[in-house]
């Protein structure tokens, strides 16, 4: 699958760190987002850009990232620390970001933007205005924890919740998303605009890729800050409140957590204690939400 997004010649996945790298590439050259940022760990990387689209401009900035690593989190970090570049070589362990555009104002704009004003930055990324808002709204407290808004975004009865497939943010740590910010809601009109413009095109374009991203994107996600973030596309809802659900093997860091999860098939949600009770008599506490995708 990784393979399958290749634009003349070059694997952009390969290149640019991964799937969610790779479409924001892509939706760019598509002319369906406006500008995007993309952090590399080899700047020679850039040189391939040209070989892809001669209309792609890219503009490098002045400083790199070290991201912190959560392992509960898939060694996915939504944090990093940053750093003035000295001598324009990336240091072991750091990434450089780029911005990339087909308008060189804009991939310029966006430099200068990145860390001083996320409100237009957001607006030269295509995010929608409601969401901006909401990030800008949070990111005080969260920037102090994780920095994921994820549970931030889902209301007081989403504690067990259901939403289309194309919304799954939450799955972003393996690398499968259609979206690249956080959404303001599970619901939000605009976003779920975005993804579907975006599911629509790559399945026109790379069928396999998109049935690939559609099949895991479509899974019951267990969402725990303690423990981590678990999903599976294999699951099936037994009744209307969903609180009681069957499923086969999840996927997840591995630990006691997921051990159990896999010793059984079925589960069911308690609502009111955030609970998880398992299909063998035990529970999993301190589960934040858990998601339905479909
Ligand atoms: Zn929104």
């Amino acid at each position: 699958m990784r393979n399958q997004l290749t634009i003349n010649g070059v694997d952009l996945c390969a290149h640019f760190g991964g799937m969610i790298n790779a479409m924001e590439i892509y939706f760019v050259i598509r002319g369906i987002k406006p500008a995007t940022r993309v952090f590399i760990s080899d700047l020679e990387k850039t040189g391939v850009l040209s070989k892809i689209d001669d209309r792609i401009r890219c503009v490098v900035a002045d400083f790199v990232c070290q991201f912190e690593t959560e392992k509960s989190k898939n060694g996915y970090s939504n944090k990093f620390r940053s750093h003035q570049i000295r001598d324009g070589d990336i240091p072991e362990g750091y990434t450089c970001p780029i911005y990339i555009s087909l308008n060189e104002d804009m991939a310029n704009e966006a430099k200068r933007a990145d860390g001083e004003n996320s409100a237009y930055l957001g607006l030269l990324f295509g995010y929608p205005e409601c969401c901006i808002d909401f990030y800008r709204r949070n990111s005080p407290k969260l920037s102090k924890t994780s920095n994921d808004f994820v549970l931030e975004s889902l209301s007081g009865n989403d504690y067990l919740s259901s939403a289309s497939f194309m919304m799954n943010y939450a799955v972003r740590y393996y690398d499968y998303s259609l979206l690249s910010h956080f959404s303001c809601s599970l619901h939000c009109h605009d976003s779920l605009a975005i993804a579907k413009e975006r599911y629509k095109m790559i399945r026109n374009e790379y069928p396999g890729f998109a049935k690939e991203m559609c099949y895991r994107l479509s899974s019951m996600v267990l969402y725990s800050e303690k423990h981590g973030i678990f999903y599976t596309p294999e699951y099936e809802i037994m009744d209307n409140n969903i609180a009681a659900v069957k499923y086969r093997g999840f996927i997840g860091v591995e630990g006691a957590f997921l051990k159990k999860l896999r010793n059984c098939n079925e589960l069911r949600v308690e609502r009111n204690d955030h609970l998880v009770l398992l299909s063998d008599g035990t529970a999993l506490p301190d589960v934040d939400a858990v998601m339905c995708y479909s």
